[in-house]
């Protein structure tokens, strides 16, 4: 038998009726035997998802405020999917609790409260799903400085979720280690959650530590998409993804999984599926460590992925090439400043920085651009240093465009026809992708050209 784990969405369990939904896909395969669900989601656009009312009910307790309004949201989001599942289940007794514990833990941080959603939602799946719950906060371990035990965690996971054979695990949360990674930090102060949308990452781990087959991760789209579909409506799914890919693409910009999420199963080289829930018999993506090299991708490129607001700097100084040593004195200002940079492109006496504008405009701002010239230039003697702000960077990724000729080349006729001027290029080494950095205005424009040019779905794009 081969074991699937199956993680659901917040906007998937967000009702009851999607709660059913859930429950008949799961029933449907014998071998999805381990359910890691989110907290219920939004039900519309204008809806508020129960983790972020949690975190209001927190904020307020902190405050030695009232926090029965939001609370009584969440009481009354539970207790309606209950009575209309017609689950015979505590409920008033689980929500007791939870909010006794949000009182009692209002001085030592938001984690008890958030994890709540995910916590009393696992119970009420495992209620309608007939199989047991198997509480995080007694099985995910975190360690030293807030990082999941892995170790700890797969071992003490994996033995009861084997012993039980099928259960439910609520995601996001888990339990701080006592001192030396023994023992626990007992009550609501010890449970800990991992960042926002977390419960991908405990799919991961539940996967890991029962050795699945597959990690399904059910949402409510078709998979990953090629590109936005804000920007091209109808994108096609992907159909297979390699984790290198994934990475490009989740690192330009493209929203997937939880970035933690994807370690415990890469290295264990356990497939992920992103499925949806409305169309369970579709495909979906399948992400994995090596596309089959006997299967020819269906496009040329895998996906379009891209950022708006970086700043391009230039450095522009005579006989550049052969100074030894300019790169290190330019980026040891970046260095000073804790300024990373997203590309480098150069050329014989010019280099550029392509920096993200969060470091030049907002809270978390460090430096002026003007001042960063001005330090470039004295670092290196530059004759001019020079920035152009409102760049955008669209990265057009595909393990297919491997040694093979022509592909810059279609992308680049592609963008001129479409008139998208482009301001820099950059190729990774590992030829994996082509980055362009274009103008913002130019953005939407340029990502529909390059899907037009390689999915040739040319009459899914409008707008
Ligand atoms: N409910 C949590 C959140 O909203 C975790 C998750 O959904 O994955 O961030």
């Amino acid at each position: 038998m081969s074991v699937k784990v199956s993680k659901f969405g917040g906007s998937s369990l967000a009702d009851a009726a999607r709660m059913r939904r859930a429950a008949a896909i799961v029933q449907a395969d014998a071998d999805r035997r381990y359910v890691v669900p989110s907290a219920p989601g939004k039900r519309s656009g204008e809806d508020r998802k129960v983790t972020d009312l949690l975190y209001t009910c927190h904020d307020l307790a902190k405050q030695g405020l009232s926090f029965a309004e939001p609370w009584g949201l969440v009481a009354e989001r539970f207790e309606g999917i209950v009575a209309e599942l017609g689950l015979d289940v505590p409920i008033d007794g689980w929500l007791e609790a939870a909010r006794a514990g949000i009182d009692t833990t209002a001085a030592s941080g938001p984690d008890f409260a958030a994890s709540r959603g995910e916590a009393i939602n696992g119970k009420v799946l495992a209620a309608l799903l007939g199989w047991e719950c198997v509480d995080a906060a007694e099985v995910v371990w975190f360690g030293q400085r807030g990082r999941l035990d892995e170790a700890r965690t797969y071992r003490e996971l994996g033995e009861r979720l084997r012993d039980l054979g099928r259960a439910v695990v609520p995601g996001f949360y888990g339990r701080m280690s006592g001192p030396g990674g023994v023992g626990e930090v007992a009550g609501p102060a010890g449970v800990k959650t991992f960042s926002r949308g977390g419960s991908d990452v405990t799919g991961a781990i539940v996967a890991r530590s029962v050795g699945a087959a597959v990690y399904e991760n059910w949402t409510d789209v078709p998979g990953l998409l090629i590109t936005d579909p804000r920007i091209v409506p109808g994108a096609y799914p992907i159909e297979v993804v390699t984790y290198k890919e994934l990475r490009e693409l989740s690192y330009s910009g493209a929203r997937v999984l939880h970035e933690d999420a994807v370690f415990p199963v890469r290295s264990a080289g356990i497939p992920v599926r992103i499925l949806s829930t409305l169309e369970p018999g579709e495909p979906g993506t399948m992400i994995v460590a090596a596309a089959d090299p006997m299967a020819e991708p269906v496009y040329e490129i895998t996906g379009i992925a891209g950022r708006s607001g970086f700043t391009a700097f230039t450095i522009e100084k005579a006989m550049m090439n052969s100074e030894i040593g300019l790169g290190m004195r330019a980026l040891s200002v970046l260095d000073r400043h804790a300024i990373s940079f997203e590309h480098m492109p150069s050329g014989v006496d010019t280099m550029t920085l392509v920096i993200d504008d969060a470091y030049f405009d907002g809270a978390s701002a460090v430096i002026a651009r003007e001042g960063l010239v001005g330090e470039l230039k004295a670092a290196v003697d530059a004759d001019l240093v020079d920035f152009d702000p409102s760049i955008s960077l669209i990265a057009t990724v595909g393990r297919g465009m491997k040694r093979k000729p022509g592909m810059a080349a279609k992308l680049f006729a592609a963008l001129a026809d479409s008139g998208v001027n482009i301001r820099m290029i950059d190729q990774g080494s590992s030829e994996l992708n082509i980055t362009v950095g274009v103008d913002d205005a130019d953005y939407a424009g340029a990502v529909r050209a390059i899907y037009a040019a390689f999915v040739g779905a040319v009459d899914a794009v409008s707008g």
